[in-house]
């Protein structure tokens, strides 16, 4: 994208005003993100499969980089954002229907285990970036906890390879902090950056050593990429869930919010020795986001994501509720208690620490969402005991019907949950997407928020159906999603 085309978009940024007098055929969403009308069915909705160049027609626009929210039509032209506004047909141009959908930049997620190289029995390449596309993202980080693990220029020169020949949605790989994960000897933190990385990430555990800690902070000053930081004290975490009153209701070993806490306070201190930018993954409990939110009031340099699972799920999953905390969404039936596909890490947490880390998104001390997707073949599931199963859940499909629900049920504006899908986290990944700004490379999300959906293995793309969401509805679906303009996925 060459600087000169990156003209700033100027249209108006509220609704009303904005709003061209198409007529509605579908949903209107109000600024607390209510839906106001159903749709009416799906139309047939035009042009063959695109390959670059579409006029997207009809669609409420929002565009939080450029502070667009209204109703507009978007022309694609080779890839690249050509304009937004109200666009006239163009005889050359095919036309996409968007009546009743939100058009947004593509949605970004920031943390993904697509566990390739090493395990294609639990995901691929070209499954984990099908499975994207399906959940309406665009590009995907990945975690290096795979086999061989991404530690080195080589095995990131070989998977970005990979991911421009098999990849559906763009893939931008995050490095081990340690050689091969195992903790104890650092990678070479400037190489992998240069061979593509994005960061470091030791995910799936803790680097323990807080000297190689320190020396990574301080390369990510040298560097301005993030450490990506999974919490957990190893010693208190030999537990399979959270502990709590279920735990011990269920006789199950419990992991304490204090083991991610401890790692989180340290972490944090790390960074504020170095000036190092400190990215903490998968918050999961109320006092860990207080901490960070601690942090920041302090000026140190730390972002951090939370899970939709962790806000609308808890504890009480694994005692076999399915009722979605939250939201408005009809629960599913209660299920047995101590399924494995209730079982991740970090754990799910009590209801009230969904609650408290959704007012952390609502003061900005979280910066933005990511899906954690994990996927696990059937056998590390439900196959073993809860005790014994992987932990892990699958995430790219569900994660933008989750955090809707949570609009929908007025704990964030839509605009705000569009910006923690796309601007913010495109800023930690240092890419430039996530914004409909005029040259931008053409990566769009369609979805649509009324068009329901049964959560079943054969509707997903993930090769591994390991979600408690199985039998369940979800409400709000990716219609149509376009890589450099190009489509990667149509419901
Ligand atoms: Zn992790």
């Amino acid at each position: 994208m060459s600087p000169e085309r990156c003209v700033p978009l100027r249209v108006p940024c509220q609704s009303g005003s904005g709003k061209r007098s198409i007529p509605a055929l579908g949903s209107v969403l109000d600024f607390g993100g209510r839906f106001l009308s159903a749709p009416a069915d799906m139309p047939e909705r035009g042009a063959g499969v695109i390959d670059g160049t579409v006029l997207i027609c009809g669609g409420h626009v929002i565009d939080p980089a450029n502070g667009v929210d209204g109703q507009f039509d978007i022309l694609i032209r080779n890839g690249i954002i050509d304009q937004v506004g109200a666009i006239e047909p163009k005889d050359d141009v095919p036309e996409f229907d968007a009546a009743g959908c939100l058009v947004t930049p593509g949605w970004i997620d920031v943390h993904v285990h697509l566990r390739d190289p090493g395990f294609p029995d639990k995901e691929t390449m070209e499954t984990g970036t099908a499975a994207a596309a399906a959940g309406g993202f665009t590009a995907i980080a990945c975690m290096p906890n795979t086999r061989p693990a991404l530690d080195s220029p080589e095995v990131i020169a070989d998977l970005l390879d990979r991911a421009a020949n098999a990849g559906k949605v763009r893939v931008v790989p995050i490095a081990t902090i340690t050689r091969g994960r195992s903790g104890v000897e650092p990678a070479d933190f400037d190489a992998v950056i240069a061979a593509g990385a994005i960061g470091w990430s030791d995910d799936g555990d803790t680097t323990a050593d807080s000297a190689i800690m320190r020396r990574a902070l301080e390369a990510s000053v040298r560097l301005d990429r993030p450490v990506i930081v999974h919490c957990e004290d190893k010693a208190l975490a030999s537990g399979a869930m959270h502990e709590g009153e279920v735990s011990r209701r269920l006789g199950l070993p419990g992991i304490p919010a204090a083991a991610e806490e401890i790692i989180i306070s340290r972490d944090l201190m790390l960074a504020e020795l170095t000036g190092g930018w400190l990215h903490v993954c998968h918050v999961s409990t109320g006092r860990g986001a207080e901490l960070i939110a601690g942090a920041k009031r302090r000026g140190v340099n730390v972002t951090a994501e939370v899970m939709p699972h962790h806000l609308t799920m808890s504890d009480e999953w694994v005692g076999g509720s399915r009722t979605l905390h939250n939201t408005r969404r009809l629960a599913g039936p209660d299920a047995s208690p101590a399924d494995p596909n209730t079982k991740v890490n970090p754990p799910l947490r009590s209801v009230a620490d969904t609650r408290a880390l959704i007012e952390r998104i609502q003061d900005g001390t979280f910066d933005c969402f990511g899906t954690d997707h994990a996927p696990h073949a059937e056998p590390e599931k439900s196959g073993s005991t809860f005790e014994e199963a992987a932990m892990g859940l699958s995430g790219l499909e569900f994660a933008f019907p989750l955090t809707l629900a949570l609009a929908e049920a007025g704990h964030l504006s839509l605009y705000d949950l569009i910006r923690l899908w796309t601007v913010e986290p495109a800023r930690i990944l240092r890419e430039e997407r996530g914004t409909l700004m005029l040259g931008a490379p053409a990566d769009i999300t369609v979805f649509d928020p009324e068009r329901e959906w049964v959560v079943t293995p054969e509707e997903l793309r993930t090769r591994s159906a390991n979600t408690p969401l199985l039998g369940m509805t979800m409400k709000g679906r990716a219609v149509l999603t376009l890589v450099d303009g190009k489509e990667c996925h149509r419901a």
